[in-house]
């Protein structure tokens, strides 16, 4: 069923994330008749002239990133354009006229999402300036849509949720994290929770340890600026893996709703073993890519990337081990990796299950492959099942084989992007995929510890080359508990 009226202002409507993702997102929902006829957008920026300038825009952003084969006229005739500065209440009271406007024209009940797809310096000034200047004075819903990072440690974090809530009750709040939009990292809950297989399994006397990889090839690109004050802890850890963790650790909850599933997650979070600043070293490895190979090309040293400072202490890859002192997590490592200038593309998860107690079919020093169950999120969108037959023919050796599924065999299959998929929970007001104060306050508190002690301490930087899957240390994590990674191909 569709998406009630609502109107959508876009903060930073002429940025990379808004024409790359956002108007490609809001047309596919419009496409598929989710969106209301109701709508209406207005694009925040600075750069563009009018409407007419905004609305082509738009429909090159379309046309360009989304699919889109038909006319767009009637489409872009919803939206319209402001040129604002954020800081100025004079460009608010003149963006008051436009929404209370369109409210009428457009029949919107007044219902609101103002989505801050800009420059985190901006979010808390902009969600106060909404307030004071009378643009969350309507009578339907009023929701806030905000990218990351929220905030860059936990002080800073706790900062700008006062300011948000100056404004916004906490379930007018949308943290946005895309990975909580895609298709396979929701796909978590299922797996474990209707199938009768798993669930039973899914606990530290079955399974081994799971490890989580979330590897890229590119370098930073013209992020530099940014990444180099923040780095892959902060950028990835602290929300995107620390969620994948959540949700594979998380209890059943009583019912699937906001409330239920993110009180089980919190309490994941909660339950992380601390350790002492000593320790760190014992649980997380960061890196740092020297100049490497790549498909063939050679790429060079973050360090020498343009923007990045040649004497950059940034890590570029982290690799940790979390401990879980729970009653069903007990001694089961969740390793996760995720870095930079990696080998390979791949956002995967592999849960390794503990070995049968006696391995009857033992020859010549030949082992059992353990059973796998990896989960793949990115590229490639699917589950593996590894498991160990019979080889066929005479006698009774074993051979590994894999049960696949994958989304993009079924045939006809896109599987919606992770944007589309938020912005119409937000419409539909479920906040479920969207990460709660309560989540972000505790893995920055977790993520803090680390960052304060790796701040200052150098690093013998760098120390993997581009196109590897990441310094020595990170294998050597596993290997003192006895494991190593899997391969992720
Ligand atoms: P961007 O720099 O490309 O766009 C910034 C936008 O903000 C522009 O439209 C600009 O006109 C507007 N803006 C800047 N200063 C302004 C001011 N003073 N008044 C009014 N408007 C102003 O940024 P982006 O890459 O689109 O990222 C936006 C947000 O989304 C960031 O928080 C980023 O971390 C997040 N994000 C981006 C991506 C991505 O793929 N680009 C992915 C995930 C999250």
């Amino acid at each position: 069923t569709e998406a009630p009226a609502s109107l959508i202002l876009l903060f930073g409507a002429t940025g990379d994330l808004a024409k790359r993702k956002l108007y490609p997102s809001i047309y596919n929902l419009y496409k598929k008749g989710l969106l209301s006829d109701r709508f209406a957008v207005v694009g925040v920026a600075r750069r563009l002239k009018d409407d007419d300038d905004f609305r082509n825009w738009v429909k090159e952003s379309i046309d360009t990133f989304g699919n889109s084969s038909e006319d767009l006229t009637e489409f872009i005739s919803h939206f319209y354009y402001q040129s604002h500065d954020v800081t100025d209440s004079e460009s608010y009271r003149e963006l008051k006229n436009l929404v209370d406007c369109l409210d009428t024209t457009y029949h919107l009940d007044g219902n609101r999402i103002f989505y801050l797809a800009m420059s985190p310096e901006f979010f808390g000034t902009v969600a106060e300036h909404l307030k004071e200047d009378g643009l969350t004075d309507t009578k339907g819903f009023k929701r806030l849509v905000i990218e990351k990072p929220f905030g860059h440690d936990l002080p800073s974090a706790i900062n700008l949720n006062k300011r948000i809530r100056s404004a916004f009750k906490e379930n007018e709040v949308y943290r946005i994290d895309h990975y909580l939009g895609k298709e396979m990292v929701q796909n978590i809950e299922v797996i474990r929770f209707s199938n009768a297989i798993f669930e039973p399994l899914w606990n530290n006397r079955y399974i081994s340890n799971i490890q989580i990889t979330s590897s890229e090839t590119l370098g930073v690109e013209e992020r530099a600026r940014y990444y180099d004050k923040n780095g892959a802890l902060r950028d990835m850890l602290q929300n995107h893996m620390m969620q994948i963790v959540s949700l594979l650790a998380m209890e059943p909850p009583i019912k699937l709703t906001t409330d239920e599933i993110r009180s089980e997650k919190v309490r994941v979070l909660r339950a992380l073993r601390p350790f002492k600043n000593e320790e760190i070293d014992q649980y997380f490895v960061r890196g740092q890519y020297g100049e490497g190979t790549i498909n063939n090309e050679t790429v060079p040293a973050y360090r020498n990337e343009p923007n990045v400072d040649p004497e950059s202490n940034t890590e570029t890859y982290v690799a940790g081990k979390f401990m879980i002192d729970n009653f069903r997590w007990a001694g089961v490592p969740f390793y996760i990796r995720t870095g930079k200038r990696m080998d390979k593309k791949s956002t995967k998860i592999v849960v390794q299950f503990k070995d049968i107690p006696m391995n009857l079919y033992y020859k010549n020093g030949s082992s059992l492959n353990p059973n796998l169950l990896v989960i793949h999120i990115q590229p490639e969108e699917g589950i593996t099942l590894h498991l160990n037959v019979k080889k066929t023919g005479q006698g009774m050796e074993t051979n590994p084989v894999k049960l696949n599924f994958s989304n993009k065999s079924i045939d006809g299959m896109n599987t919606p992007e992770a944007y589309e998929k938020l912005l119409f929970d937000c419409l539909r007001g479920d906040a479920t995929n969207f990460t709660h104060w309560d989540e972000v306050a505790l893995s920055w508190r977790f993520v803090d510890q680390i960052s304060e002690v790796w701040a200052n301490q150098k690093a013998p930087f760098p120390n993997y080359a581009a196109g590897t899957m990441g310094p020595k240390a990170a294998d050597e994590l596993l290997e003192k508990d006895g494991f190593f990674w899997w391969p992720v191909a």
